[in-house]
């Protein structure tokens, strides 16, 4: 009796130490895989749930925010917002920044002013590999309003990109959580509908060769034309990124496909460029159906134009399909820029 308590103490001993090691909590990355594929089927997730997505998309998107135009006061309102979650959560500053804000001046484009704007950054150290990133991001900018007219004036822009800012802040609670071996950094980024100039601005920071993955979401709020439980990935040719994301989302019921919207470049026009062009496998997730969607870059971007449950399950989809790469077992290869002749 005495032997197999003894050989039980160490046998619990070293499955705690595999656990620990590991550095995920096993039991609840299970749960949000049971749930994706259970979604189908209504189980709520307790870990990336609806509630909390509906919060942060209708927060963000709210009227009060005024378009969240780069270097107004509605985009300010955004960024508090989003640095609170970040500390709620309880996510560390960025390299030598003091706070989660990384701020810079640039000349806006059209209008020829000057503009200060903050990308907020938060990070979450790794355990093991500490010194390798994975970037989950989406820009928290948007158009504005309009200047004159009638009726509604305000970009909300809740499918561009509030979803993709909810997606962030979701899966900064959800890694919190499960543990990670690498170094996850969580980037609400800037100005991207000037020319992605926050993340251009943070990509002249880094060292690029330290980062092994970048997961940019975009539009994530719309049913694709693939159907429910899927969302497509902007260069999916570029790094087999894609691939090991397919791999991971094997019977989970969700599917990854490649940009159907080849004509769009849509590949360059969001911020995964900035990192893609430093050659981070850095790629674009998206649900949107952009050929036909009577709402891009229109005031009627509304948060009620969304299907929350869409976005719950690409976010819960996207934790399952990097997982492997958050924890290092998985390293995409570098990008490939030049398009094969
Ligand atoms: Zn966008």
């Amino acid at each position: 009796m005495k032997k197999i308590i003894s050989f039980l103490i160490v046998l619990i001993f070293f499955f705690s130490c595999a656990v620990h090691t590991k550095g995920v909590d096993d039991a609840l990355v299970k749960e949000n895989r049971d749930a994706v594929s259970g979604l189908k089927n209504n189980t709520n997730n307790i870990v990336i749930d609806s509630n909390m997505v509906r919060k942060h998309l209708y927060t963000l998107a709210a009227d009060n925010m005024e378009g969240r135009q780069s270097g107004t006061p509605g985009i300010e309102k955004a960024a508090v917002y989003i640095e609170n979650e970040f500390k709620k959560i309880g996510l560390s500053t960025f390299g030598d920044l003091e706070s989660y804000r990384q701020t810079f001046t640039f000349k806006n484009r059209k209008s020829k002013e000057d503009i200060i704007s903050s990308n907020i950054i938060g990070v979450l150290e790794g355990k093991s590999k500490k010194d390798e990133y994975v970037i989950i991001s989406a820009h928290y900018d948007h158009l504005g309003m309009k200047k004159s007219g009638e009726g509604d004036l305000i970009y909300n822009g809740a499918n561009d990109d509030a979803s993709g800012v909810t997606g962030v802040l979701a899966l900064a609670a959800y890694f919190k959580k499960v543990g990670h071996e690498r170094t996850i950094v969580f980037a609400a980024f800037t100005a991207e509908e000037m020319g992605l100039i926050g993340s251009t601005y943070f990509g002249k920071e880094i060292d690029a060769a330290k980062f092994v993955a970048g997961i940019n979401l975009e539009m994530i709020g719309k049913t694709p034309s693939f159907g429910p439980n899927t969302a497509w990935l902007t260069g999916f040719e570029r790094s087999d990124f894609g691939k090991i994301i397919q791999k991971n989302l094997e019977g989970s019921g969700y599917q990854l496909f490649p940009d159907p919207y080849k004509n769009f470049n849509l590949f360059f026009r969001s911020d995964n460029a900035s990192l893609a062009r430093l050659g981070v496998p850095s790629h674009t997730f998206s649900t949107t159906p952009i050929d036909i969607d009577p709402d891009y870059h229109q005031v009627s971007d509304e948060a009620e134009t969304l299907n929350i449950t869409v976005i719950t399950q690409t976010i819960q989809a996207v934790a399952i399909g990097t997982e492997s790469i958050i924890n290092g077992e998985d390293t995409p290869t570098r990008v490939v820029l030049e398009d094969k002749k």
